[in-house]
């Protein structure tokens, strides 16, 4: 019961809301690094296989060179030009096959004999020149193989064009460039120089036979981009696992503690019902009193007994409103046909130990007696002997209050608690109500005929008024007529019946 604070709306709103954000949490961390997993092993694929397709067109012009190395440091006449030409028409992504001496160039498959300045320190590992076009085609990117054989050698041009569709169809996932030395390609063809390329996670791989390097960007924007192709069921899965788990968060909180939300709701509807057992006369058997003992007349499950809600009522402390009602109940059905009830006719409650700290049972009482001013009743509140009122100030005014009204207690359940002498003393008990285990045991054997003698006999030296609980054979009764006690009670003489069913058998 502790834990009923966790039913209040805007609790269970509130834990609901945040059982959904944790699960949505773990989602969003399960989704990106499922995502990344994803992303790093294809683009790790496609880095790979971008150095081996840049590696196929470099070993074309690698071909080529092959083809004319003999003709390095030969002049540049018609038959040298023919070959030059020749490896152009034979091999593919090879753009032209130039001879040079030197820094120079003397002898071109374009323009045959041309002479033309060649920067060779700023080739990539004497090898590779990328190029952002060339007086023929500028604009055009183009990456310049070199072959040097001591100081003279040969310079083919390589189309960008291949290498620049190499990038773009292995780029979808992430950003991809070719570098060779300090300059570099994107996926869109176009040179750039030093280090301009974007933030991300980074890989890179060197080619095992040309200078030049594959170097790949995941940027934080591809991994969300490519969330579907790698976590679709994580996205589809998530948000509605993390609807179910909120949903399982509210209606799981909205029953702890509902049982007392349900006693609640009996009380508002008033399903607690009073039911009357007769207490007769211990000699004549005739009617003198009544116990109230409460039921739940529930709409589903029909009439509820009281131990199934009496400790929740009373833990809860909703049992005090709830003995109201019963008093209230009992009150408007007698209090109107009190001219039919016998003399000094009681009326027993059960009262439980909480609701003795309650001084709102003082006005109670008062408006239950009140009811009954042409014809006055006794009113008897029975306490249970198994549960011991505190001593206090608030009890011992309630006691004395009590008392000047003129109400009787009684103490129920007599020998099955461990009340001492000097408690009834000090409480001013006025009934006590032997339990009904004992006269149960009565006939059974010798032994239990001796408990039951001490226990009566206990009972008598306190000089109360004796109840006898729980008659229910005419054995029982020839053995207690001996000890003349005041009043029986028990299944032998009546059952808890409805009001009316009490007033129709009784009155
Ligand atoms: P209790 O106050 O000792 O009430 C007597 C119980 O014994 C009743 O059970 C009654 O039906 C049962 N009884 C009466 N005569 C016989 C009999 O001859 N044989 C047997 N076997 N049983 C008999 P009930 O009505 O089920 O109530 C059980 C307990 O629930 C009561 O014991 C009382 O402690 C509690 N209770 C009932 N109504 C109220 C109430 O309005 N307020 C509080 N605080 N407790 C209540
Ligand atoms: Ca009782
Ligand atoms: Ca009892």
């Amino acid at each position: 019961m502790a834990l009923n604070w966790l039913n209040r709306p805007y609790i269970r709103i509130c834990l609901s809301v945040l059982a959904f954000f944790i699960v949505a949490a773990l989602g969003v961390l399960a989704i990106s690094w499922q995502t990344s997993q994803g992303l790093r092993r294809d683009t790790a694929a496609s880095l790979a296989q971008s150095v081996r397709l840049v590696d196929m067109t470099l070993n074309n012009a690698s071909t080529a060179a092959d083809s004319v190395q003999h003709l390095v440091g030969h002049d540049c006449d018609q038959d040298v030009i023919q070959a030059l030409r020749w490896e152009v028409a034979r091999v593919p992504n090879v753009r032209t096959v130039n001879l040079y001496r030197g820094d120079t160039i003397y002898c071109t498959s374009l323009f045959g004999k041309k002479i033309d300045y060649v920067s060779t320190n700023k080739y990539a590992g004497e090898t590779l020149l990328l190029m952002s076009g060339n007086p023929v085609t500028p604009g055009h990117p183009l990456i310049a193989y070199r072959r040097d054989i001591k100081g003279n050698g040969i310079l083919i041009g390589v189309d960008g064009y291949f290498l620049h569709n190499i990038l773009e169809l292995l780029s979808t996932h992430a950003y991809l460039i070719l570098q060779v030395g300090d300059q570099w390609m994107d996926s869109k063809g176009k040179i750039h120089q030093g280090e301009g390329w974007p933030d991300g996670t980074k890989m890179v791989l060197a080619s095992a036979r040309y200078p030049y390097n594959m170097r790949l960007v995941i940027r934080n924007s591809d991994q969300w981009r490519y969330v579907f192709d790698y976590a679709a069921v994580s996205l589809v899965l998530f948000p509605l696992v993390s609807i179910f788990i909120a949903l399982m968060t509210y209606m799981l909180l909205g029953r702890v503690g509902s049982p007392i939300s349900t006693l609640k709701d009996a009380l508002a509807k008033k399903q607690f019902v009073p039911f009357l057992q007769p207490v007769v006369d211990g000699t004549n058997h005739r009617l003198t009193g009544g116990e109230v003992l409460m039921r739940w007349q529930h709409p589903q499950s029909g009439l509820i007994p009281p131990y199934q809600f009496i400790p929740l009522a009373e833990e809860s402390g909703l049992i005090v409103p709830m003995t109201r009602l019963m008093m209230a109940q009992v009150r408007d059905q007698f209090g109107p046909i009190a001219a039919q009830l016998p003399d000094d006719f009681h009326f027993g409650f059960n009262i439980c130990a909480g609701h003795f700290k309650d001084l709102t049972l003082i006005e109670d009482c008062k408006a239950f007696l009140n009811a009954f001013k042409d014809k006055p009743i006794r009113l008897v509140l029975e306490l249970t002997e198994r549960e011991l009122i505190e001593s206090s100030e608030i009890t011992h005014s309630l006691f004395s209050a009590l008392r000047r009204m003129g109400v009787l207690i009684a103490m129920d359940d007599f020998g099955t608690g461990h009340s001492s002498l000097t408690y009834l003393q000090k409480f001013h008990i006025d009934i006590l109500k032997i339990d009904q285990s004992f006269i149960g045991r009565i006939g059974t054997d010798a032994l239990a005929g001796h408990i039951v003698d001490n226990v009566i006999d206990l009972a008598k030296r306190l000089q109360l008024i004796i109840v006898a609980e729980g008659i229910e054979t005419q054995e029982q009764i020839d053995y207690l007529t001996p000890f003349h006690l005041d009043y029986f009670q028990g299944y032998f003489f009546g059952k808890p019946v409805p009001a009316t069913e009490f007033m129709e058998k009784w009155l």
